[in-house]
């Protein structure tokens, strides 16, 4: 119904409070569930934008919450996590979270974050697109070859498999399981080494002469992002 309609789950009033007046002073409209179970339901009644998501919530947990809404949806989900709940936030991506912002977060911090999964939503409907496009990036699925400022990338297969796979999800934190998962089917501990020495290679080639236009974004313990440049 709603199409700027952004969710904010959490149960924490004071946290509550701090994200709707944020909401509220930069134009956003927005809706609050308090537990789990009532942000699902929202989720169907309203179809919102952009889920801000509290992990820890009172009745089911934020993982299980995620799981569900992604059984039918791909609304971006944004979750809101304590510094101490590394495990769960990795848990979160792994279930179809798109990006995640750690308490205690600053205003700015939390715009920025919905700012990106609303490019996201932009670049959702661009992935049936034969070509992809980022900045200075290109990248023709049909052909299978990538560009930078029009000069073609000499990229091995698995490094061109890691960028299709970046792009593709553009503006979304990806896991190390994740992406080895889609890789190599598998995610022991080395294909996550490998995918480091893969991912360093990559980002080389990705810099320009001029410096690093900085596609791929590192989330130390946790991921690869690729960013929308423009
Ligand atoms: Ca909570």
């Amino acid at each position: 119904m709603n199409k700027n309609t952004i969710l904010v789950v959490e149960d924490d009033s004071t946290v509550r409070n701090l994200i709707t007046a944020t909401l509220k002073s930069h134009d956003y409209k927005y809706i609050v569930a308090e537990n789990g179970e009532s942000a699902i339901a929202m989720t169907a009644t309203h179809n919102p934008e952009v889920i801000l998501l509290d992990l820890g919530l009172p009745d089911i947990d934020g993982v299980q919450v995620i799981e569900r809404i992604r059984s039918w949806s791909g609304v971006p989900i944004v979750v809101i996590s304590a510094r101490s709940e590394d495990n769960d936030k990795i848990a979160a991506l792994d279930a179809g979270a798109d990006d995640y912002i750690t308490k205690p977060f600053s205003v700015a911090e939390l715009l920025a974050r919905v700012r990106v999964m609303q490019r996201r939503l932009a670049a959702l409907s661009a992935t049936e697109q034969p070509m992809f496009v980022n900045g200075s990036l290109r990248i023709d699925f049909a052909s299978g070859t990538a560009y930078l400022a029009e000069e073609e990338l000499h990229l091995t297969p698995i490094e061109y498999k890691l960028l299709c796979l970046l792009a593709q999800n553009a503006g979304k934190v990806l896991t190390h399981t994740y992406i080895t998962q889609k890789i190599w089917g598998s995610s022991w501990e080395n294909d996550v080494a490998s995918l480091r020495v893969f991912m360093a290679n990559l980002r080389k080639k990705l810099e320009n002469e001029q410096g690093e236009q900085s596609f791929i974004q590192t989330h130390v313990g946790i991921g690869y992002r690729m960013l929308k440049v423009d």
